[in-house]
């Protein structure tokens, strides 16, 4: 029996307004916006001499609390317990050379002697072994040799499990449903995805640590190869890096000469004391996790478990869905908000947490309100959200010019028109032909605006086609 051991050490990229040690504005969440290079640094985060940094952001540790917490770490809490000090949280810098990293060094609160922000905890059945915090380093282009500073100096969180996972699957399965937590906490950017490390062993040998795989199939990929690799050939302790188009690992370095980080505390920023009350508070403000979601629109909205599904994978769309349900019977808003709405966000290639798209809970119940008040058609309200990507807006003042036809007359008079302008499509319709029935009703629809009554327009057609 061959009996693998997964590890991981994932990075997520912490969803604050400004940098770790500067006020300079965090990029990655504009990153659908194509930022030039170089537009958010300042002396502290290009590493200019002498320059010192800020005191770390705050809103950045609260978000590794959150995180930690909904992975049910215990958090270190500064403590006096007789003599001894618990919790002192220290930034240490890790020195490493290369162009990405002018100051030398990376601070973080992690190293061979640091106490992490949280540790012991689990998630789904997987052991956590700690969170902590640390900087981004710039971006380096060795083709060019340009550096983007855009990034240097963002929140880092890494979360580091323990070898509890035993196959690719497993693995998968689980950094999704992770994500999917961490959505729920707003505290991870999602568009800017995660980097892992992956180690591997099998059958209890020497384990391989697979670096910087920056997509979950990707980390699925090469651990499915790792495990098979590892299965035949006499596996040594080593760094590998994952090549996507030959779709192997290859080795990086062995670890006898991995780089020594000379870690050291710095001495220019402050150690950090979390107290128990503000940890505590940070706990009673955690917000729902995807399971509790995924049970309240089951057992409040009364769906069923497989619309609940859909809904609960996008926090945003469930948030709309759950203010619109406030005043639109959940049933009927349904449909409208995981059908009609994903179409016009697909068509667009927009999803709602596009700082670009704004959709008001209030416009789009106007909208169910009308169509379920008969004062505007379906198809006129799906001609309206098309509308609503990017901005939606009120459609009050709309309803009167768009209401709904019901006079009979004034249907008759619409039909007659198409029938007589389609002799062919009526042709057809007699002598057989079924289609012709829903062209000719798309014809009418078209003519009427999207306005005419479905219901009544069936009929008369019905009549005249007799
Ligand atoms: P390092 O000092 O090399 O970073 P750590 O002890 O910090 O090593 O562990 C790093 C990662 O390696 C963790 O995610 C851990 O789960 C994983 N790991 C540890 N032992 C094994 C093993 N025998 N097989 C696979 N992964 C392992
Ligand atoms: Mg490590
Ligand atoms: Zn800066």
């Amino acid at each position: 029996m061959i009996n693998a051991k997964i590890g991981l050490e994932i990075h997520g990229y912490l969803q604050t307004k400004e940098k770790l040690f500067c006020r300079c504005k965090a990029s990655r969440h504009l990153a659908k916006q194509q930022i030039k290079p170089n537009t958010f640094i300042c002396p502290i985060c290009t590493g200019q001499p002498g320059a010192k940094p800020m005191l770390p952001n705050e809103e950045a540790i609260k978000k590794i609390i959150q995180i930690a917490l909904m992975l049910n770490c215990e958090v270190n809490i500064y403590r006096k317990i007789g003599k001894k000090i618990y919790g002192i949280l220290t930034w240490n810098r890790k020195h490493y050379d290369w162009p990405d990293l002018p100051k030398g060094y990376q601070d973080t609160i992690s190293g061979a002697y640091s106490v992490p922000v949280a540790e012991k905890g689990k998630f789904e059945n997987i052991r956590i072994r700690e969170c902590h915090l640390e900087e981004d380093p710039a971006s380096w282009n060795p083709k060019t040799g340009y550096i983007d500073y855009n990034r240097s100096g963002l929140p880092l969180v890494e979360i580091v499990t323990e070898p509890d996972f035993s196959n690719a699957e497993e693995v998968e399965l689980w950094l999704k449903k992770l994500l999917l937590t961490l959505s729920y906490i707003k505290a991870v950017d999602k568009n800017a995805g995660i980097k892992a490390d992956v180690n591997v062993s099998v059958s209890g040998g020497e384990r391989v640590e697979i670096k910087n795989l920056s997509s979950i199939q990707s980390i699925k990929q090469a651990i499915i190869y790792e495990i098979e690799r590892q299965k035949k050939e006499k596996v040594k302790r080593e760094t590998r890096r994952w090549d996507e188009k030959k779709g192997k690992t290859i080795v990086m370095r062995t670890k006898e000469t991995q780089e020594d980080y000379r870690f050291i505390p710095d001495p220019d920023l402050p150690i950090i004391k979390l107290s128990e009350k503000e940890v505590k508070e940070i706990k009673s403000r955690l917000p729902e996790t995807p399971q509790e979601k995924l049970d309240k629109l089951i057992k409040k909205h009364k769906l069923r478990k497989q619309e609940a599904e859909i809904l609960y994978k996008n926090l945003e769309l469930v948030e709309l869905f759950e203010e619109v349900a406030k005043k639109i019977p959940p049933s009927f808003a349904l449909p409208w908000v995981t059908t009609e709405l994903l179409r016009v966000l697909n068509y667009n290639k927009k999803t709602l947490d596009d700082p670009k798209v704004d959709i008001k809970p209030q416009h789009f119940s106007e909208l169910l309100k009308a169509v379920r008040q008969g004062k505007i058609t379906e198809l006129k309200a799906k001609q309206l959200l098309n509308q609503f990507v990017p901005k939606s807006f009120s459609i009050k003042e709309l309803v009167k010019k768009e209401a709904k036809i019901t006079n009979k007359k004034e249907i008759e008079k619409i039909v007659k028109k198409v029938l007589e302008k389609n002799k062919k499509a009526v042709q057809d319709y007699k002598a057989g032909e079924k289609k012709a029935f829903n062209f000719l009703i798309g014809e009418i629809m078209k003519i009427s605006d999207k306005r005419a009554d479905y219901q009544i327009v069936r009929e008369i057609l019905e009549k005249k086609l007799k």
